[in-house]
């Protein structure tokens, strides 16, 4: 049995655009523990990415409770969740999250040094996903798919306690994304890092320990069986 990383409680989140009011969330409750993967699946515009954006700390919730490592959100500052997401939360963006300015290899160092780690493991990461020769250019010299990759690997760099992940196999063809599910799954057994998985794959979703549908604004067990 893993440690609660990070618990939501009647989470609550809608939008206001002057025009319209949107529910997104209407009372999600959820907890993240450590040495667990758990895959999200739900249609587009379902709130996956709103979720994520609160469990980070980029979004604040209307309402209910959330509790990260142990502390209450509404006790930490923004200085207390930028240090969450330098050290101990990592999030994958469906569009990528690298730095323009810098080649692929000084995003990893930069990453890795924020969080006070040495570079070295990225050059690893980078082989492991077939990358280590994108080292050198820049983000916008890479194709989506070898974004995407640059950015797992400065996501896993860091050596994070959670890593939200918004679809981080949705730009690789099928033996590339083979190659995604042993940096969570390895991360998970080897330093208890608690992962959550927006992802339509269904071979990563398959190895998770739980799969959870976002529907209604609500998280409920996944069945397989009535989505196809
Ligand atoms: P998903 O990731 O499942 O596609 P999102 O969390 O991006 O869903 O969006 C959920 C709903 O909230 C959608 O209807 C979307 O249009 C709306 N939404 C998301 N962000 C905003 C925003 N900043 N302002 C207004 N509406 C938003």
């Amino acid at each position: 049995m893993g440690i609660p990383l990070i618990t939501a409680s009647a989470l609550r989140k809608s939008y206001d655009n002057g025009r319209e009011h949107i529910n997104v969330l209407s009372g999600l409750s959820f907890t993240l523990q450590s040495g667990e993967a758990v895959a999200i699946v739900g249609p587009s515009g379902s709130g996956k990415s709103t979720l994520l954006n609160l469990l980070n700390g980029l979004l604040i919730p209307d309402g209910g409770a959330l509790n990260v490592f142990g502390v209450p959100s509404s006790e930490l500052t923004e200085k207390d969740w930028a240090e969450l997401r330098r050290m101990r939360i990592a999030t994958l963006f469906q569009d990528g999250n690298l730095i323009p300015t810098l080649t692929v290899a000084r995003n990893v160092a930069f990453r890795a040094g924020l969080a006070g780690l040495h570079e070295h493991d990225g050059e690893a990461l980078l082989a492991q996903l077939d990358i280590a020769d994108t080292a050198n250019r820049y983000p916008d010299q890479l194709s989506g798919g070898q974004r995407q990759r640059a950015a797992l690997t400065c996501a896993f760099v860091m050596q994070p306690q959670v890593i939200l992940a918004d679809e981080p196999t949705g730009s690789l063809d099928y033996a590339t994304a083979q190659k995604v599910a042993p940096l969570f799954f390895d991360a998970i057994r080897e330093r208890g890092v608690g992962a959550l998985i927006v992802t339509h794959n269904p071979e990563l979703a398959k190895r998770c320990d739980r799969v959870l549908e976002l529907r209604e604004g609500a998280l409920h067990p996944w069945d397989s069986a009535m989505s196809s």
